[in-house]
């Protein structure tokens, strides 16, 4: 049988035997990888028992989009309330070594995390995988404001700021299609469990939580060790509380930078040209991302119609190039929602032109000295896309093949190892949403599970979660 047909024939399968099938033949590929990407491609679900035991955990925070596969109103036990940011998968016949996977809910999955003989476990068909671990809150989780804000909705896992929660490329015609920020706001606000319900976050309230976050690692460590923040939000067309996109953001931007020390600045707009990139770095800005979400030209003008429209795929790609310029090699962080290529009805129909259009930019991006960053498309039913048409499971095959093309491209072009100064240590070694920085770590960082058991990788070498 040939290999297409092989895995054609496990396709119609068993969820088991098509994992199997692709642990088998991509051996090149980091175990924990290839089980990520199905379990961010599926989705998974918690009996009631692993919901129990997730309640104490860092909850899941609805920070940007809902990254989920159902919407919020059929979570009849108040899964949004009782599932963790992140779990961690580990251990079992794989022996696999520990990665962080972003909780996405999705009552059909074939994998479920249970409680089996009081030890959380990860079951594929009924079987048991693997063990789960869930992440420790971080002390600040605790704190509110007067008014009854909990901290942890304005800056995330000690590092996501969402500061304007909503986005005016509005509607069919604007909005980017795979997005539900629009959506997952208003899901938030009907559900009544989130103290924090305005578009804006106030710029007072996120350098408070920021100090907080920062005085707790200076508790723990007896210094100001280095930490990541991230601003992200919507686009704002022509202004919002008067003020454009660049006064609005940039305002954050200083506000994080200067009140306090060692900070490293992450921020997420609309490509910006040279010019208004060298006044975000003036006013603290150490990385941007300019989230281009696809790399083909025609797929561009489609998934993302308000930037195209607004900026367009050519200043796109050349203010990034020329973003890294102000910025410096590995500090331009385009995000890709990895996966839209294949969406109907316009995606690509096979998985090698995919993977071709993908891989080429990826390795165009990297000689530039871009780091692009590919989170994994999770389908969520409030967006355009899933909507308006029906969007099955990307095939575990694409996703293995364009992070093999993404690995020799890091290589070949001698890019560094991802900056994660988190104070949550489990960050420390990538995102959740994703498998492309645990492609480089996993790969090429030396004795990586001793250094993950530790929670140490450079910057802040202790842990500031709550017991
Ligand atoms: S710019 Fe696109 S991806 Fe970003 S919030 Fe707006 S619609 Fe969503």
């Amino acid at each position: 049988m040939t290999i297409t047909a092989e895995l054609d024939s496990v396709t119609s399968s068993s969820e088991t035997e098509y994992l199997e099938w692709h642990l088998r033949n991509y051996e090149d590929m980091p175990r924990e990888v290839i089980l990520k990407m199905d379990l961010l491609r599926v989705g998974h679900w918690f009996t009631d028992a692993a919901l129990e035991l997730a309640s104490d955990a860092l909850v899941k925070s609805y920070r940007l989009f809902s990254y989920d596969l159902m919407s919020m109103k059929d979570m009849k036990r108040k899964e949004h309330r009782r599932t963790p940011e992140w779990f961690a998968i580990r251990g079992g016949h794989l022996g696999l070594r520990p990665v962080i996977v972003q909780t996405t809910l999705s009552p059909d999955s074939p994998y479920v995390i249970d409680v089996v003989d009081g030890e959380c476990k990860l079951l594929l068909d009924g079987r048991e995988l693997c063990d789960v671990s869930f992440p420790k809150p971080l002390k600040y989780y605790r704190r509110s404001f007067e008014d009854g804000t909990k901290y942890h909705e304005i800056i995330a896992f000690g590092y996501f700021a969402t500061v304007f929660r909503n986005c005016q490329y509005w509607g069919p015609d604007e909005e980017c299609r795979f997005c539900d920020i629009n959506v997952n706001v208003r899901q938030m606000k009907e559900s009544r469990d989130f103290t924090f319900n305005t578009p804006v976050k106030p710029v007072s309230y996120v350098a408070e939580v920021a100090r907080s976050i920062e005085q707790d690692a200076i508790d723990e460590v007896g210094y100001a060790p280095p930490i990541d923040f991230l601003i992200s939000g919507g686009t704002i067309l022509k202004t919002l509380h008067r003020k454009s996109e660049d006064d609005f953001y940039l305002e954050y931007a200083s506000a994080l930078k200067w009140g306090g020390h060692r900070r490293y600045i992450n921020i997420q707009t609309n490509a910006k040209d040279k010019e208004t990139m060298k006044r975000y770095r003036a006013e603290g800005v150490d990385c941007h991302h300019a989230n281009m979400e696809v790399w083909d030209k025609r797929l561009f003008e489609w998934i993302n119609p308000g930037k195209n429209r607004r900026i367009g795929w050519d200043n796109w790609v050349r203010w990034m190039i020329e973003s890294v310029e102000v910025l410096g090699e590995g500090n331009a962080r385009p995000n890709f929602v990895c996966g839209v290529e294949l969406a109907r009805p316009y995606g690509f129909d096979n998985i090698p032109d995919a993977v071709k259009s993908t891989g080429d930019g990826v390795d165009f991006m990297m000689r530039h000295g871009i780091f692009p960053r590919f989170n994994q498309w999770r389908r969520e039913p409030g967006s355009d896309l899933v909507s308006q048409h029906e969007q099955p499971a990307i095939p575990l095959e694409f996703y293995i093949q364009i992070m093999r093309r993404y690995y020799e491209s890091w290589k070949k072009y001698r890019l560094p190892f991802p900056h994660h100064d988190s104070v949550h240590p489990e960050r420390r070694w990538g995102s959740g949403h994703a498998t492309y920085d645990d492609m480089l770590f996993l790969n090429d960082w030396p004795n990586y599970e001793e250094e993950w058991d530790r929670g140490s990788r450079e910057g802040l070498k202790a842990c500031v979660t709550s017991e």
